[in-house]
């Protein structure tokens, strides 16, 4: 049975590449039929708070990756939270010190730093001396850290399932804390403890916690634990190839949401960060993706955010829709009772929710332009004479009228008509315009009718 988990510290919004990160977990999991798990590694206390943890979960409900197990829903693993979970660690480092793979340390910090400050002078690295090791002692009410010994067969070699052999020395680490003096245990034994109570399958995590795998596979051999596949995910570079930052633009997926990216495009557009489809299609549903995702083709290159790309996806993805579909999203930023016909008349000339506001706004808000008196009173006699075009085929009798009655015909007739009625040179065609204002201004007394407007500018 697959089990995966994404493993977030709530120190914020969910940026966009623990977004990836958790969508190829949920990825994973849901191809293999398997079971994704969100963890809140909430143990750093003054970085991590409630708040950010309902951020970040609420930022993962609107990407739409529910999760089978965690700290809401709770599982047959609970909780879900470290900062729950410290009788397990304190198990846990109980039984490695009996197991005399860790000890206590006694060491005062003022000591370390001077030694590791003397390695570097030397030319060391900066390792443990060992002086605890040698010392060994149990006094549990005197102030300690708890270390974790470097076994003589401390070399380590995983076989990830991105980036292919990784090994390290034993040489490469000296004996490591798991337990502070404060009594908090550390990131690389909560991981391991928890990966291995939680039953984890596949560890799928960010490249920069690929060094920490040497030390979190010991604790596995020492405590006679299976060690899960691993599968360390590129970083995500901004276009200039440098690491993703703010200077790049919006990072964290609550802004995209606001900016008027939609989940479903979002979730694509990332899934693409380092991943393609075998069949090298770019747009894809959320099933499709589960159906073709795999870890083998995930790219142990880094991949780069390029916000042209997801602007023109996320067009994409509006374009697709229909307005009766569009209206609910695009209401959370500007709302009308003709919303659902204006969508339908912009849908294909914006990439943004946000932008279906400003393309809307000459139905709401329209000043008289400076058009020839006789065109405005030619246009409102037609429009009071036979009405206001309400279809295509009412548009283009109207036109033929226009025609006959102003001796006007191509951009002499068209620029006058469209500034007199939108009260601009731009905007959408005149053919669909013309009947979503005559059905906004029946339904909101905000809006001006095309005869209205007419009059407007007889002066
Ligand atoms: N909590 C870690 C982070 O947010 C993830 C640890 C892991 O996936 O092993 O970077």
């Amino acid at each position: 049975m697959t089990r995966v988990r994404f493993a977030p510290s709530p120190t914020g919004h969910l940026h966009v590449g623990g977004a990836r990160t958790a969508i190829f977990n949920w990825l994973f999991a849901h191809h293999a039929g398997g079971t994704f798990i969100i963890r809140v590694e909430d143990t750093d206390q003054a970085r991590s708070t409630r708040e950010s943890e309902q951020m970040v979960l609420d930022d993962l409900r609107w990407l739409g990756l529910q999760w089978d197990e965690g700290p809401d829903v709770g599982g047959p693993h609970q909780p879900y939270r470290q900062s729950e979970r410290t009788e397990i660690y304190g198990r846990v480092t109980r039984e490695l010190i009996e197991r005399g793979v860790a000890y206590r340390c006694y060491c005062a910090e003022e000591e370390l730093e001077a030694k590791r400050k003397q390695a570097e002078v030397e030319g060391r690295p900066p390792h443990y001396d060992l002086k605890c090791w040698h010392n060994r002692r149990n006094d549990a009410d005197v102030s300690h850290a708890v270390r974790f010994h470097v076994p003589d067969d401390g070399d380590v070699e995983i076989d990830d399932l991105i980036r292919g052999k990784v090994a390290w020395k034993k040489e490469s680490l000296g004996d490591f804390i798991v337990g502070r003096s404060d009594g908090l245990p550390t990131y690389n034994f909560t991981v391991v403890v928890d990966d291995h109570d939680m039953e984890i399958t596949h560890v799928i995590r960010a490249e920069e916690h690929l060094t920490n795998t040497h030390r979190q596979v010991l604790i596995y051999r020492a405590m006679g634990w299976r060690v899960p596949e691993f599968a360390h995910v590129s970083l995500i570079l901004g276009q200039d190839r440098s690491k993703l930052s703010k200077r790049h633009g919006a990072t964290s997926v609550s802004q995209y949401a606001e900016d008027g990216f939609l989940a479903d495009a979002m979730l694509n557009y990332l899934a693409l960060l380092g991943w393609s489809s075998p069949d090298g299609a770019e747009i894809f549903s959320r099933d499709e993706a589960i159906a073709k995702f795999s870890l083998d083709r995930v790219n142990a290159a880094p991949a780069v955010f390029d916000p042209q790309k997801l602007d023109w996806l996320n067009g994409q993805y509006i374009h697709r829709m229909s307005a009766a579909e569009l209206r609910p999203l695009v209401a959370r930023f500007f709302d009308a009772p003709w919303l659902e016909e204006g969508i339908d008349v912009l849908k294909t000339s914006v990439t943004r929710l946000t932008q279906f506001g400003e393309a809307l706004r000459f139905v709401r808000d329209y000043e008289a332009p400076e058009v020839e008196r006789p065109f405005a009173e030619a246009l409102a006699n037609e429009l009071r004479e036979n009405g206001t075009p309400g279809t295509a085929d009412e548009y283009k009798a109207m036109v033929e009228r226009l025609k006959t009655s102003t001796g006007l015909k191509g951009k002499t007739l068209f620029m006058p008509l469209r500034l007199a009625i939108s009260g601009s040179e731009h905007g959408p065609e005149l053919v669909r315009m013309i009947p979503l204002l005559k059905h906004a201004s029946e339904a909101d007394a905000s809006v001006l009718s095309p005869l209205q407007r007419a009059e407007r500018c007889i002066r």
